[in-house]
């Protein structure tokens, strides 16, 4: 059961995304939020990777270590992304490798962006040059091992010259062998349904998952959407500015933000999922998911802890 059989299967669901902590304590509570949060049943829970924040190590704070104990302690399907930062193609097959030993089925593979320290990407010696030859590596060397899923960018990837152009890279990581699209946040529903359009009106047919960010505070959304390189349209400034001060009503409104805007996606009749970015944040994710009518809590799930022992029994 791969989910994008479940994905293709039109039904309503939800994945949610964090990012691995800083410190083992950052760990530590961050693996209770994760198994908290999977308690209303997402179909997959997924690991950003960094590339200074991966050294192959054993660190507890590693991407892939929080990969592995999301599957094997939390017990949620898990997506461990990848970039082709920093890497040459045998230190990526290396860590594709221990993810497939650790049971890991699904993967988001990445560019990745350039170091801070770099004004732009460059290519890895002996490394990939796009997300695409990632994704063809993937297939070449583990098959059908994983699922494999890519960025989509609704409003044109910010280091293109021009939206069109953009999806044309697009449907080459398809062709690569994408199974499964992921997008970057975005203000307004319209904007994603174009997309989703504009991708099928080229031949993209496999899923599209819109990527919800919920306002969680005002400077931070300003960073981040800086950092993406998005507008955040003025009627959505308009009602945050005044507001900016207020954390508790900029949450409220971002709440019902996305509520809106992801209803509005439902009604489409084209969208069946959604792709939370929880920011390592549990509230605002919770709400709208309840909001939306997707959290259920199932009675039945195993403790963590039985997961583990379960695993451990049958070795
Ligand atoms: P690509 O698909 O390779 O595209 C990069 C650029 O190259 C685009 O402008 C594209 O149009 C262009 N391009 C592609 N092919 C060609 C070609 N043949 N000729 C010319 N131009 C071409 N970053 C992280 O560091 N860690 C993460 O975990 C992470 N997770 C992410 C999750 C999601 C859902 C998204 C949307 C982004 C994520 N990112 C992450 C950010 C991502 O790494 C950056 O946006 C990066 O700049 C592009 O990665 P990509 O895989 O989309 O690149």
């Amino acid at each position: 059961d791969r989910i994008n059989d479940r994905l293709n299967a039109k039904t309503r669901f939800f994945s949610l995304e964090f990012f691995p902590a800083k410190t083992p304590s950052g760990a530590v509570s961050l693996l209770s939020r994760i198994d908290r949060l999977s308690q209303g049943q997402p179909l997959f829970c997924d690991i950003t990777w960094h590339a200074a924040g991966d050294s192959g190590s054993d660190k507890p704070t590693s991407t892939m270590t929080i990969a592995s104990a999301m599957l094997n302690y939390c017990g949620v399907e898990t997506m461990l992304h990848i970039t082709c930062c920093q890497m040459s193609k045998d230190e990526i097959t290396t860590h594709l490798t221990r993810a497939k030993e650790l049971g890991i089925k699904n993967i988001l593979a990445l560019r990745g962006d350039a170091p801070a320290n770099c004004s732009e990407w460059q290519m890895p010696e002996n490394g990939f040059r796009y997300a695409t030859d990632l994704v063809k590596h993937i297939r070449d060397v583990f098959g059908d091992h994983f699922v494999i899923c890519v960025a989509g960018y609704p409003t044109g990837h910010p280091g293109c010259p021009s939206y069109e152009e953009d999806l044309v890279h697009l449907k080459e990581k398809v062709d690569a062998g994408a199974d499964i699209i992921i997008t970057q946040l975005f203000f307004q529903a319209p904007v994603f349904l174009k997309f989703v359009r504009d991708c099928r009106a080229i031949g993209i047919t496999i899923p599209i998952l819109p990527g919800i960010m919920p306002i969680q505070g005002f400077q931070s959304i300003c960073r981040i959407a800086k950092m993406s390189n998005l507008v955040i349209p003025q009627e959505i400034l308009d009602v945050l500015e005044p507001i900016q001060d207020n954390d508790e009503a900029v949450r409220k409104y971002g709440i019902d933000l996305a509520v809106t805007m992801c209803r509005e996606l439902f009604d489409s009749g084209i969208v069946y999922g959604l792709h939370m970015y929880t920011l390592n944040r549990e509230v605002a994710t919770i709400e709208i998911l309840k909001q939306l009518g997707l959290w259920s809590v199932d009675p039945c799930r195993p403790l963590p802890w039985k997961t583990t022992a379960n695993h451990n029994r049958s070795k």
